[in-house]
């Protein structure tokens, strides 16, 4: 793996004027410099079809930093001076001849030894043409290295991500290409491997013998918004499962990897991806169940339901929420079920794992009413990070009883300093050269080949939405999944 300690780069963002590039991408960018991880030797282009210039583009990104900081003087000029506007339509061959002479400029004067990222803030029908374009024009051959890093969705099933792939890969090798997943990019997704990896407690009893069910969980509170074209298309399942839940299943089942090095890292990955037992379209009502919200309340206000959003939602059957098994067949999961659930305009807005450990085998200190809770290890994603284990100590009641009591850690104390945002850690990843929390392609395609079988079942019947309330806990199908197997669903709050 090629590493650099200080990075040099001419960052190129192609989608600078849109919605990511203003909420996330110039936030982390002014962080890491305001940090001191990138210095003199950083400069950004923004390329967009809007005709700008760079003051009003340097304007734009001072907008973007305003919850950053109290007042626009705060903004040093060092910082926004670094940033330059070409506009271009990604489609013209004249775009990319004026930014090739844009980075080749800032090369010079930023002394960025020839480094190039480009960074595809753009839908993603525009991902092969970009590439394409880049490699046919000469951006993609600089001094230095080049490297492509692509939004999500890459595809919406596994012919369109193998599609999409052809076509990036004409013009790009794989280790060139940074598939962003931002879960990844979390503190505490990343978290995980060093709580499975570093502590004998977990490290040792991490399999079929001592833990009963794995459970992750992405809840919203949220609804559609003005996203309702994209997801409309796209779905919960597609949206959320595809990527950020499977990478976190990933994380939690892979074996430890012999170095923590992208290659070795990713090869654990993809071999728990290949150990998923396929989902049969026609039994996909025994592992997977899907629901869209009705109208309901949230925080005490009366929300619309999916359908009434938006004109062009009404009688939709996209999915809103999702709920699964996935069954690991390997050694050291046989049996033991992942369950998986996420939804949007659910009660809570909430990103965790609880590990449920297998009870003891005799009950010493319950009765059959009072029943002995199982210890749990939870991993809070968000919007609290940390991490609380429930085990069962001797209550002050008088008599030997026991009741559960909670170690907790929360991440948001510590030294009051704010984690750094996924997006900061995976553009200084990027630069660094380290893929390790980027998807492989292989990785992309097991887990769209897992998604289409489900989605093929679920295009056989017509589903009876909606089906379940805003500001609930989703469909009461998604808590008979677990009962049959004789489990619940720990709460999404105060666990
Ligand atoms: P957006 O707000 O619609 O922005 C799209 C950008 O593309 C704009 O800057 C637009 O600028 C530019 N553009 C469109 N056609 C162009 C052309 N022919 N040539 C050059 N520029 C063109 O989209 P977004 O929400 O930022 O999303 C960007 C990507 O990130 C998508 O793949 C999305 O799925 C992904 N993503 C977004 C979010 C999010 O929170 N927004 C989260 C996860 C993933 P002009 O109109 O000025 O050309």
């Amino acid at each position: 793996m090629e590493k650099q300690q200080e990075p040099k780069a001419v960052i190129v963002i192609f989608g600078a004027t849109g919605d990511l590039a203003m909420r996330k991408l110039f936030p982390s960018i002014y962080n890491l410099y305001y940090n001191g991880q990138i210095d003199e030797n950083v400069a950004v282009v923004g390329a967009a079809r809007k005709p700008w210039d760079n003051e009003t583009f340097r304007e734009h990104v001072k907008k973007s930093l305003m919850n950053k900081v109290d007042s626009e003087e705060e903004i040093p000029d060092s910082f926004l001076s670094r940033f330059f506007y070409e506009s271009v339509d990604v489609t013209e061959p004249s775009s990319y001849q004026n930014l090739q002479h844009l980075i080749t400029t800032l090369e010079e004067t930023y002394e960025t030894d020839g480094n190039r990222m480009f960074y595809l803030a753009m839908a993603p029908e525009f991902f092969g043409t970009i590439a394409q374009n880049l490699q046919a024009y000469g951006l993609k051959d600089g001094q230095g290295w080049t490297r492509l890093v692509i939004e999500k969705p890459f595809g919406h099933d596994l012919p369109s991500a193998q599609k999409l792939n052809n076509q990036v890969r004409e013009a790009f090798d794989e280790e060139q290409i940074y598939r962003i997943d931002h879960y990844l990019g979390k503190e505490m997704v990343q978290n995980i491997e060093v709580i499975r990896f570093a502590n004998g407690i977990f490290g040792h009893l991490w399999n079929n013998q001592y833990i009963s069910n794995i459970q992750i969980t992405s809840s919203e509170s949220l609804g559609v918004e003005e996203r309702f074209h994209f997801y409309n298309q796209s779905g919960a399942v597609r949206d959320m499962v595809q990527n950020h839940m499977l990478q976190m299943l990933a994380l939690l089942a892979m074996e430890p990897p012999i170095k923590l090095e992208t290659d070795e890292v990713r090869s654990e990955k993809i071999k728990v991806f290949r150990a998923m037992r396929p989902i049969k379209p026609e039994k996909v009502d025994q592992y997977f169940i899907r629901g869209q919200y009705g109208a309901g309340e949230i925080d005490g206000n009366p929300v619309k339901s999916y359908q009434e959003e938006h004109e062009a939602l009404e009688s939709s059957n996209t999915e809103t929420f999702v709920a699964g098994k996935i069954l690991i067949d390997n050694y050291r999961w046989a049996g033991v079920p992942f369950y998986i659930r996420t939804g949007k305009r659910m009660a809570e807005k909430a990103a965790k794992i609880v590990v449920e450990f297998k009870n003891m085998p005799m009950n010493l200190y319950y009765d059959e009413k009072d029943y002995q809770q199982p210890n749990l290890l939870v991993i809070n994603v968000q919007p609290e990070e940390g991490v609380t284990l429930h085990l069962n100590a001797k209550s002050n009641q008088p008599g030997i009883q026991a009741e559960p009591i909670k170690l907790s850690y929360s991440y948001n104390c510590k030294e009051r300093i704010s984690a750094p945002e996924a997006y900061e850690k995976l553009l200084l990843d990027c630069m660094l050269g380290d893929a390790t929390n980027f998807t492989h392609w292989d990785e992309v395609a097991l887990s769209w080949k897992f998604i289409d079988s489900i989605i093929e079942g679920w295009k056989m019947q017509k589903p009876d939405f909606p089906n379940y309330k805003a500001g609930s806990k989703g469909p009461e199908a998604a808590n008979q999944l677990l009962e049959k197997d004789g489990f619940h669903w720990w709460p999404i709050k105060d666990i």
